[in-house]
């Protein structure tokens, strides 16, 4: 590297400022396939489990008889297996991240099956 090269990289460096930012009261800019955290349609789901059984951190729980799906967050690694492998297509990557957080975070999704109409309740 030339001394004038390198001169221009250090003053331009010295002007710029940090390239971090203070997560997370200052949110880091994301774009349209920044791997964030996974979503779930929850009333696509049927439960099938596959999401639970290919997830190479074992981040996902199902849980047919309750219709819930949940996911640990701490433990998922981003990895997008769990939206291949779904039949449903119903769990997406979505851009932004999981709210920091203490202790392990639970995510759980419950879907609503009750199909009585009100003349019946
Ligand atoms: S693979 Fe899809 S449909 Fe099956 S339990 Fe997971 S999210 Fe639900
Ligand atoms: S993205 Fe990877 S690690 Fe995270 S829940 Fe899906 S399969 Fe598991």
């Amino acid at each position: 590297m030339s001394i004038l090269r390198m001169t221009k990289t250090l003053i331009k460096n010295l002007f710029h400022g940090p390239f971090t930012v203070s997560y997370p009261i200052e949110k880091k800019e994301t774009f349209d396939r920044t791997r964030g955290s996974i979503g779930i349609s929850i009333d696509d789901c049927i439960f099938c489990g596959m999401c639970e059984r290919r997830c190479p951190t074992n981040a996902i729980h199902t849980d047919k008889a309750r219709t819930s799906w949940s996911i640990e967050r701490l433990k998922c690694i981003q990895c997008g297996y769990c939206t291949e492998v779904c039949p449903k297509k119903c769990l997406m990557m979505e851009n932004h991240y999981t709210e920091p957080s203490f202790g392990n975070v639970r995510d759980v999704h419950v879907k609503c099956t009750n199909t009585q109409s009100p003349s019946e309740s």
